[in-house]
């Protein structure tokens, strides 16, 4: 069985550690992020089976992330961390998408519970597959098919395609696509983008990965595929 994930975003040093060594011994594997653009890249190049957001974060607030992954299609589920009697944030919360909340105190076991419920919740219940014409990318077994038939691809191809597609109203720069598919201490180059967007073009045999000169990548709109 493979074992779930629960990635914690929280940038009290103390309290990241206390969570991730409670949930790492409930039996998850479990990743942290101390800040939201860490945060932001790992939503975006690891799936999750429920992420624990803490709201107050330093740069860009756990608010606002979660919008955003909202808006881009992600779907798993988040249990927000909000501070002690803050019924605003509660309420900013589950409009923002956050499928529960645990109020600052808390017990570790609240916490557990929980993300037990979330996973008890999202389970038979498929994430949304994206699609792109013949193209579905399913986030929760990170696979990727072609009418049907499944395409072999290398995990940065799978990032690349992956952050295109949850991104597929809009152009991706190069850059933007670099700094999301590699870990951060890999040795980034922008150039292999193009290796791989030639690669991913190749593989999924349609041309549904559009180059907008001077700005990046786009995927194409189905109904101009014909
Ligand atoms: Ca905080």
């Amino acid at each position: 069985m493979v074992p779930l994930r629960v990635l914690i975003v929280e940038d009290e040093a103390s309290l990241a550690r206390q969570l991730a060594a409670s949930v790492t011994e409930a039996g998850y594997a479990t990743d942290c992020a101390g800040d939201g653009r860490q945060a932001d890249f790992l939503v975006h190049s690891e799936v999750y089976d429920v992420i624990v957001l803490d709201l107050g974060l330093p740069g860009v607030d756990g608010l606002t992330l979660l919008r955003q992954w909202r808006a881009a299609g992600i779907a798993t589920p988040v249990l927000i961390l909000t501070a002690r009697g803050s019924w605003h944030e509660k309420v900013q919360g589950i409009d923002g998408g956050a499928d529960d909340y645990v109020a600052k105190p808390f017990r570790i076991e609240e916490v557990l519970a929980r993300i037990r419920a979330l996973i008890r919740r999202a389970r038979g219940v498929a994430q949304p597959e994206l699609r792109c014409g013949p193209v579905v990318l399913d986030p929760s077994a990170a696979r990727v098919t072609v009418d049907g038939s499944l395409v072999k691809l290398t995990s940065h191809e799978y990032r690349v395609l992956s952050y295109l597609m949850h991104h597929r109203t809009r152009v991706v720069s190069r850059t933007e696509l670099t700094e999301h598919i590699y870990a951060q201490d890999f040795d980034r180059d922008s150039n292999t983008v193009e290796v791989f967007i030639a690669r991913l073009r190749r593989k999924l045999g349609a041309p549904l990965i559009e180059t907008v000169r001077g700005l990046g990548y786009r995927m194409a709109e189905p109904a101009e595929q014909g």
